[in-house]
């Protein structure tokens, strides 16, 4: 420890666009709306919010993805998720599904409510090269298996991958070992609470705040984040996060840059051209979702 303790400070915000996606699923897009609102690992984050079904419920019908992982955490409602190999994840509310897409997946995300409210993040993870074409694999985790941590300054955070420091007490949520290391919080504050944490700057994080109003950073530099954006960090040591005069709920996700080419085609994310063709060839001819021999 060289014993710096520097706040890491709001460098740039990435405010979400409206979206459609799947079968027209209406979404905000914050991360992902074009090459330069990623941020390494990361690839595209969504939020889909809507009490009417019309916005939701035509889902995403069978689809494919090569090369990197998404993750579906539904705050509310009902998704049942189908795919190629046969697996079969009924997600409910507070449910999360970590899926690796790895060499090729065919799936599809479907709502299965007619009425009441959708609410939820998909993002994207990349992979390295190394890893784009291993076989792919998912988990499914219960809202039992993710740590709900009461915050000493008030509040709580839910803890679905990685590890958080508080009180000297370590915690680690059920996603583990990955090599883009990703953390990834669920945080709720009362109005004026802060989350302070140790985060340096070797993983890229940002912020996403998806209700009521955050400030990011030092005292004397903290710019306010509004809801449905994305804060990204500057470099540090900790951040720290403080709720305005209504609370505030955000995802806080940072994970180690992979520092490789990127060469992205809709669902299909690669490091080069030959990559991308490769895929498309493999998915009209099967040769996807083939079990590796
Ligand atoms: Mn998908």
């Amino acid at each position: 420890m060289s014993g710096g303790r520097a706040i890491r400070e709001l460098q740039r915000i990435i405010e979400s666009l409206a979206a459609s996606d799947g079968a027209g699923v209406r979404l905000r897009r914050s991360l992902g709306q074009s090459p330069y609102t990623r941020l390494d690992p990361f690839l595209m984050l969504d939020e889909f919010s809507s009490f009417d079904a019309n916005d939701y419920i035509a889902g995403f019908p069978a689809h494919p993805h090569r090369g990197f992982e998404t993750v579906t955490y539904l705050l509310d409602g009902h998704m049942l998720h189908e795919d190629h190999l046969g697996n079969r994840g009924d997600l409910k509310s507070g449910a999360v599904q970590w899926m690796s897409a790895g060499r090729g997946i065919i799936h599809s995300e479907m709502p299965q409510q007619e009425q009441g409210r959708m609410r939820g993040f998909q993002l994207w993870i990349n992979l390295p090269a190394r890893e784009k074409m291993k076989p792919a694999g998912y988990r499914d985790i219960d809202p039992g298996e993710i740590p709900v941590i009461e915050l000493p300054g008030g509040g709580r955070a839910k803890l679905i991958a990685g590890a958080l420091v508080l009180q000297e007490r370590s915690i680690a949520g059920p996603i583990q070992g990955l090599t883009t290391d990703p953390l990834y919080v669920d945080v709720e504050l009362p109005a004026g609470a802060a989350f302070v944490q140790a985060l340096p700057s070797e993983r890229n994080a940002f912020v996403y705040a998806f209700e009521g109003s955050a400030s990011i950073g030092s005292a004397a530099a903290a710019r306010s984040l509004a809801t449905h954006s994305a804060g990204v960090l500057g470099p540090g040591d900790l951040i720290e996060v403080r709720a305005g005069a209504e609370g505030a709920r955000f995802l806080l996700l940072a994970g180690k840059p992979l520092n490789e080419p990127i060469v992205q085609h809709g669902p299909f994310v690669m490091n080069t051209r030959e990559e991308i063709e490769q895929a498309i060839r493999d998915y009209q001819s099967g040769e996807l979702t083939k079990v590796a021999g």
